[in-house]
Protein backbone atom coordinates (compact mmCIF):
# COMPACT_ATOMS: atom_id res chain seq x y z
CA UNK A 1 0.00 0.00 0.00
CA UNK A 2 1.74 3.22 -1.02
CA UNK A 3 0.66 5.72 1.74
CA UNK A 4 2.29 8.27 0.03
CA UNK A 5 -0.68 8.40 -2.41
CA UNK A 6 -3.69 9.88 -0.20
CA UNK A 7 -6.47 11.94 -1.10
CA UNK A 8 -9.33 13.93 0.61
CA UNK A 9 -12.70 12.25 -0.81
CA UNK A 10 -15.06 14.05 1.03
CA UNK A 11 -16.85 14.79 4.12
CA UNK A 12 -20.28 13.07 4.49
CA UNK A 13 -23.05 14.77 6.81
CA UNK A 14 -25.24 11.59 6.54
CA UNK A 15 -26.04 8.10 5.01
CA UNK A 16 -26.62 9.69 0.96
CA UNK A 17 -22.75 11.32 1.44
CA UNK A 18 -21.09 7.78 2.34
CA UNK A 19 -19.08 5.95 -0.75
CA UNK A 20 -20.64 2.87 -1.62
CA UNK A 21 -18.25 1.43 -4.26
CA UNK A 22 -16.70 -2.02 -2.49
CA UNK A 23 -13.00 -0.61 -1.73
CA UNK A 24 -12.18 -1.77 2.05
CA UNK A 25 -13.41 0.93 4.78
CA UNK A 26 -11.07 1.63 7.57
CA UNK A 27 -12.49 3.36 10.56
CA UNK A 28 -11.41 5.20 13.01
CA UNK A 29 -13.30 6.58 16.34
CA UNK A 30 -12.14 8.32 18.96
CA UNK A 31 -12.76 11.21 21.92
CA UNK A 32 -12.03 15.00 20.34
CA UNK A 33 -8.08 15.38 21.20
CA UNK A 34 -7.30 11.89 21.84
CA UNK A 35 -4.95 12.16 18.92
CA UNK A 36 -7.16 10.60 16.01
CA UNK A 37 -5.73 13.34 13.69
CA UNK A 38 -2.05 12.59 14.61
CA UNK A 39 -2.42 8.69 14.26
CA UNK A 40 -4.15 9.01 10.54
CA UNK A 41 -1.42 11.37 10.25
CA UNK A 42 1.62 8.91 11.72
CA UNK A 43 0.19 6.25 9.60
CA UNK A 44 0.34 8.01 6.41
CA UNK A 45 3.76 9.75 7.44
CA UNK A 46 2.14 13.04 6.44
CA UNK A 47 2.52 16.04 8.55
CA UNK A 48 -1.11 18.06 7.98
CA UNK A 49 -3.37 15.61 6.31
CA UNK A 50 -6.01 15.36 8.60
CA UNK A 51 -6.25 18.61 10.42
CA UNK A 52 -4.70 18.19 13.91
CA UNK A 53 -6.33 20.66 16.23
CA UNK A 54 -9.05 21.07 14.68
CA UNK A 55 -12.23 22.87 16.81
CA UNK A 56 -13.58 20.06 18.98
CA UNK A 57 -17.39 20.39 18.47
CA UNK A 58 -16.98 21.01 14.49
CA UNK A 59 -16.66 18.16 13.74
CA UNK A 60 -20.25 16.48 12.63
CA UNK A 61 -19.24 15.25 9.64
CA UNK A 62 -17.51 11.81 8.35
CA UNK A 63 -14.57 12.46 6.47
CA UNK A 64 -12.88 10.05 4.31
CA UNK A 65 -9.67 9.63 2.64
CA UNK A 66 -8.64 7.07 -0.08
CA UNK A 67 -5.17 5.79 -0.37
CA UNK A 68 -3.17 4.30 -2.91
CA UNK A 69 -7.21 3.99 -4.56
CA UNK A 70 -7.34 0.39 -2.81
CA UNK A 71 -8.96 1.66 0.66
CA UNK A 72 -10.76 4.43 2.51
CA UNK A 73 -9.88 5.40 5.90
CA UNK A 74 -12.92 6.83 7.11
CA UNK A 75 -12.88 9.39 10.11
CA UNK A 76 -15.61 8.70 12.20
CA UNK A 77 -16.29 12.48 14.25
CA UNK A 78 -14.53 12.84 17.47
CA UNK A 79 -16.89 12.34 21.11
CA UNK A 80 -16.82 13.65 24.30
CA UNK A 81 -15.77 17.15 23.87
CA UNK A 82 -17.86 18.81 26.92
CA UNK A 83 -18.66 22.23 25.12
CA UNK A 84 -20.28 20.85 22.57
CA UNK A 85 -24.52 21.73 22.08
CA UNK A 86 -27.82 19.01 23.05
CA UNK A 87 -28.51 19.78 19.58
CA UNK A 88 -24.44 19.09 18.01
CA UNK A 89 -24.77 15.90 20.29
CA UNK A 90 -27.51 14.92 18.18
CA UNK A 91 -26.63 15.47 15.31
CA UNK A 92 -23.39 13.65 16.02
CA UNK A 93 -25.15 10.22 17.44
CA UNK A 94 -27.49 10.24 14.44
CA UNK A 95 -24.68 10.07 12.07
CA UNK A 96 -22.85 7.57 14.01
CA UNK A 97 -25.77 5.54 14.31
CA UNK A 98 -26.89 5.89 10.27
CA UNK A 99 -23.04 4.74 9.66
CA UNK A 100 -23.37 1.77 11.85
CA UNK A 101 -26.87 0.95 10.68
CA UNK A 102 -24.91 0.55 7.41
CA UNK A 103 -22.64 -2.11 9.10
CA UNK A 104 -21.48 -3.67 5.68
CA UNK A 105 -19.72 -0.21 4.92
CA UNK A 106 -16.95 -1.07 7.46
CA UNK A 107 -14.09 -3.99 6.79
CA UNK A 108 -12.07 -2.58 10.13
CA UNK A 109 -12.82 -0.48 12.64
CA UNK A 110 -9.96 1.24 15.01
CA UNK A 111 -10.92 2.81 18.45
CA UNK A 112 -8.54 5.34 19.96
CA UNK A 113 -7.81 5.96 23.17
CA UNK A 114 -5.58 7.49 25.84
CA UNK A 115 -2.97 5.13 26.72
CA UNK A 116 -2.78 7.34 29.90
CA UNK A 117 -6.19 6.82 31.44
CA UNK A 118 -8.80 4.55 32.14
CA UNK A 119 -11.24 4.68 29.03
CA UNK A 120 -14.32 7.00 29.54
CA UNK A 121 -17.94 5.82 29.27
CA UNK A 122 -18.17 7.04 25.95
CA UNK A 123 -15.13 5.14 24.71
CA UNK A 124 -16.94 2.08 26.52
CA UNK A 125 -20.05 3.19 24.23
CA UNK A 126 -17.89 3.37 21.30
CA UNK A 127 -16.03 -0.01 21.57
CA UNK A 128 -19.64 -1.66 22.07
CA UNK A 129 -20.40 0.00 18.90
CA UNK A 130 -17.72 -1.73 17.15
CA UNK A 131 -18.53 -4.98 18.90
CA UNK A 132 -22.05 -5.49 17.88
CA UNK A 133 -20.73 -4.80 14.33
CA UNK A 134 -19.22 -8.31 14.58
CA UNK A 135 -16.49 -7.20 12.28
CA UNK A 136 -12.83 -6.75 13.29
CA UNK A 137 -11.81 -3.73 15.19
CA UNK A 138 -8.61 -3.12 17.19
CA UNK A 139 -7.88 -0.56 20.01
CA UNK A 140 -5.06 1.91 19.95
CA UNK A 141 -3.84 3.13 22.91
CA UNK A 142 -2.39 6.39 21.75
CA UNK A 143 0.07 8.72 23.44
CA UNK A 144 2.10 6.64 24.86
CA UNK A 145 5.20 8.23 25.01
CA UNK A 146 3.25 10.08 28.23
CA UNK A 147 4.07 6.78 30.32
CA UNK A 148 6.33 5.70 32.69
CA UNK A 149 7.80 2.12 31.22
CA UNK A 150 6.21 0.93 34.19
CA UNK A 151 2.68 2.08 33.82
CA UNK A 152 2.18 0.59 30.44
CA UNK A 153 1.08 -3.02 31.04
CA UNK A 154 -0.93 -1.90 33.80
CA UNK A 155 -2.75 0.84 31.37
CA UNK A 156 -2.86 -1.64 28.45
CA UNK A 157 -4.93 -4.55 30.97
CA UNK A 158 -6.65 -1.55 32.17
CA UNK A 159 -8.23 -1.01 28.72
CA UNK A 160 -8.96 -4.65 27.97
CA UNK A 161 -10.71 -4.74 31.03
CA UNK A 162 -12.53 -1.35 31.07
CA UNK A 163 -13.61 -2.16 27.34
CA UNK A 164 -14.62 -5.91 27.83
CA UNK A 165 -12.58 -6.70 25.00
CA UNK A 166 -12.68 -10.17 23.60
CA UNK A 167 -9.31 -11.96 23.30
CA UNK A 168 -9.16 -11.55 19.32
CA UNK A 169 -9.27 -7.61 19.37
CA UNK A 170 -5.67 -6.13 19.63
CA UNK A 171 -4.48 -3.52 22.31
CA UNK A 172 -2.01 -1.69 19.93
CA UNK A 173 0.33 0.79 22.40
CA UNK A 174 0.94 3.26 19.26
CA UNK A 175 2.33 7.02 20.13
CA UNK A 176 1.58 9.45 16.98
CA UNK A 177 4.06 11.65 18.13
CA UNK A 178 7.24 8.91 18.69
CA UNK A 179 5.57 6.43 15.12
CA UNK A 180 5.45 3.62 17.97
CA UNK A 181 2.71 0.69 17.30
CA UNK A 182 2.69 2.29 12.92
CA UNK A 183 3.80 -0.80 12.00
CA UNK A 184 1.83 -2.95 13.75
CA UNK A 185 -1.22 -0.75 12.73
CA UNK A 186 -0.66 -0.35 9.10
CA UNK A 187 -0.31 -4.63 9.34
CA UNK A 188 -3.09 -4.72 10.70
CA UNK A 189 -4.94 -2.96 7.94
CA UNK A 190 -3.24 -4.78 5.06
CA UNK A 191 -4.34 -7.74 6.79
CA UNK A 192 -8.15 -6.60 6.58
CA UNK A 193 -7.81 -4.94 3.13
CA UNK A 194 -8.79 -8.11 1.22
CA UNK A 195 -12.13 -7.38 2.68
P1 LIG B 1 -8.01 14.67 17.59
O1 LIG B 1 -8.90 15.75 18.11
O2 LIG B 1 -8.35 13.33 18.19
O3 LIG B 1 -7.91 14.60 16.09
O4 LIG B 1 -6.56 14.97 18.19
P2 LIG B 1 -5.29 15.69 17.51
O5 LIG B 1 -4.64 14.77 16.54
O6 LIG B 1 -5.70 17.03 17.05
O7 LIG B 1 -4.32 15.76 18.78
C1 LIG B 1 -4.69 16.42 19.97
C2 LIG B 1 -3.44 16.86 20.73
O8 LIG B 1 -2.73 15.72 21.21
C3 LIG B 1 -2.46 17.64 19.87
O9 LIG B 1 -1.90 18.65 20.67
C4 LIG B 1 -1.42 16.59 19.50
O10 LIG B 1 -0.16 17.15 19.24
C5 LIG B 1 -1.39 15.72 20.74
N1 LIG B 1 -0.99 14.34 20.46
C6 LIG B 1 -1.55 13.50 19.55
N2 LIG B 1 -0.94 12.29 19.55
C7 LIG B 1 0.03 12.35 20.49
C8 LIG B 1 1.02 11.41 20.98
O11 LIG B 1 1.13 10.26 20.56
N3 LIG B 1 1.84 11.86 21.97
C9 LIG B 1 1.75 13.11 22.50
N4 LIG B 1 2.60 13.43 23.47
N5 LIG B 1 0.86 14.01 22.06
C10 LIG B 1 0.01 13.64 21.07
Amino acid sequence: LNTQKAEFVRSAAGAKDFPRDLLPQIAFAGRSNVGKSSVINRLLNRKNFARVGAAPGKTTHINYFRIDEKIYLVDLPGYGYAKVSQTEKARWAGLIQSWFDDRSLMTLGVLIVDARHKPTGDDKIMSDYFKGTGRPFAVVANKLDKLKKSEIEPNLALIRETLELPDDVKVIPFSAEKGTGREELLGLILDHMGG
